[in-house]
């Protein structure tokens, strides 16, 4: 021990404020790297203060060393080989690992004797409510979000399952956790405890998997950031268990952050949090892997004449315009194609053409995707709009340039009530004099969904990949 109880404490705070510090930082593209420096700075606090301090043994620390040793290894193997298209993938995973140290910790501190060696017969009750409810959202937590991470990466279709009696399923095992949670408050060895809390681990490893099979395409935003606040929520049971308050705080901040975060989402996708989880929503279609390699995308049925149109005629239709706006999705983070999407930006703009971002709150595959991508090219902030700061302008627009965004701009969920995606709020792209969709197909998006914006009148379709596509408007342009 280096760190004494007084000195770890006070580490302990400034990591707090240093966590939530940097929570304010990300609110703002301007200020989140300062957000993430905070919070790397106060990760690293607490992690030295933890390790010194008066929890752990000397014997342990070669222990903790070679562990972090490991798993920095994994990590930063990790973020060096994913893809930016591969993110929301990992973070699923990552979710997955919360829940599955909630719940290693809490058989692990049912187990050791020495965790209630000299508890009073109170404590010793309130710690194993703490393990039961620990391991419980631990265990949603981490089959939930390997179920996500298949959904995400397309390994398993988009198409939500919707056993018959599902609610009822739930509600049984509800009951029945419930029942085995008495069991095992009130079992008199450990060995007769293990067994209700297997069962229980077992039943909400099961709910976890249903839960997310049965959630339809278009609402797997929402989910995602909820298996984040679950997340959270599994971290601050993990302190509870270890009696540890810096991981309580922390835990709780994830959690309530991702429970704002999925509020958010659910606004912008016209959705109650009771729905989403009932589960259903955007997946009226079958779901083969589309080419997008997303979680479903049915092959468009044809309904009307679409119109194609070359590079070199969109660069024209951009020279000409003085309203552009842009609006990129999932197609532009797999073509990685920001960078030139900024430098005929840069040449539009320096014609005198205004030319804006249109981003929605769900594009690609994780909140902020497309933030993300364009403050990596460097595109000035002030010229990326929300949706609803720039939906009132498309009539006012020349031309917009939808770069492999689909979903998004999809006018079947404001025109066709019997939409699987009926009421999502969309970009009113079409109603710009021209709209330009840029992909390299005639499939659907993620929620599988038909889109009838590729038939409408004033719309052009530029056929291929989005960064080839977009090298040669830039090219044409500069000619
Ligand atoms: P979509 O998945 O609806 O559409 C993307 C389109 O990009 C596809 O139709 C595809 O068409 C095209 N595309 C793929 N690769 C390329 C390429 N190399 N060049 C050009 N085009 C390409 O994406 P959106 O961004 O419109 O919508 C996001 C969807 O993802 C929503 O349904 C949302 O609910 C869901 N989602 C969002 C999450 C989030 O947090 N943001 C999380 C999970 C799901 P083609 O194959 O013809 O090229």
């Amino acid at each position: 021990m280096i760190f004494s109880e007084g000195l770890t404490t006070v580490a302990y705070i400034g990591a707090i404020i240093l966590f939530i510090l940097s929570l304010s930082g990300l609110s703002n593209p301007a200020s989140s790297l300062r957000g993430n420096l905070y919070g790397m700075i106060g990760m690293a606090i607490a992690v030295i203060a933890t390790i010194f301090g008066p929890k752990v043994t000397g014997a342990g620390i070669p222990w903790i060393i070679g562990a972090m040793v490991i798993g920095g290894g994994v990590g930063v193997f990790a973020a060096r080989t994913v893809k930016m298209t591969q993110m929301p993938e990992l973070v699923a995973l990552m979710h997955s690992l919360v829940g599955l140290a909630a719940m290693l910790v809490g058989f692990a501190s049912y187990i050791d004797p020495g965790s209630t060696a000299s508890a009073t017969a109170a404590e010793i009750t309130i710690h194993h409510v703490e393990i039961y409810v620990g391991i419980f959202i631990g265990a949603i937590t981490f089959s939930g979000s390997l179920i996500a991470f298949g959904k995400l990466s397309g390994k398993i279709g988009g198409k939500p399952l919707l056993l018959p009696g599902r609610h009822l399923l739930n509600l049984i095992a509800l009951i029945v956790v419930i029942y085995f949670g008495y069991q095992f408050m009130h079992a008199q060895t450990v060995d007769a405890g293990l067994t209700p809390l297997i069962v229980m681990t077992v039943l909400a490893l099961l709910f976890g998997i249903h839960m997310v099979m049965a959630i339809g395409g278009a609402d797997m935003p929402v989910f995602v950031s909820m298996l984040n606040s679950y997340s959270g929520w599994a971290a601050a049971a993990t302190g509870f268990m270890l009696s540890n308050n810096l991981l309580i705080v922390t835990g709780a901040l994830v959690g309530s952050s991702g429970a704002i975060l999925s509020y958010i989402m659910c606004q912008a996708m016209n959705r109650n949090f009771i729905s989403v989880i009932a589960g259903g929503f955007g997946g009226g279609a079958p779901a083969p892997k589309s080419s997008t390699g997303a979680a479903s995308g049915a092959t468009a049925e044809p309904a009307g004449e679409v119109v194609p149109i070359s590079a070199v005629e969109t660069a024209e239709l951009l020279r000409e315009a003085k309203n552009v706006i842009i609006v990129p999705g999932y197609g532009m983070a797999v073509a990685q194609a920001q960078h030139t999407v900024y430098e005929i930006t840069k040449l539009l703009r320096e014609k005198g053409v205004n030319v804006r971002f249109g981003i929605h709150p769900v594009a690609g595959r994780m909140p902020g995707h497309m933030n993300v991508l364009l403050a990596e090219a460097k595109v000035p902030y002030d010229i990326v709009m929300e949706m609803d700061e720039i939906n009132d302008d498309f009539p006012n627009t020349d031309v917009t340039m939808v770069i492999g965004a689909n979903d998004i701009v999809n006018p079947s969920a404001q025109e066709d009530p019997t939409s699987p995606i009926a009421g999502m709020p969309v970009l009113e792209v079409w109603k710009a004099k021209t709209s330009i969709v840029m992909k390299r197909s005639m499939a659907s998006g993620y929620a599988g969904v038909d889109n009838p914006l590729f038939y409408k009148e004033n719309n052009r379709m530029l056929f291929g990949d989005a960064k080839k596509m977009l090298d040669e408007v830039l090219t044409a342009l500069r000619g």
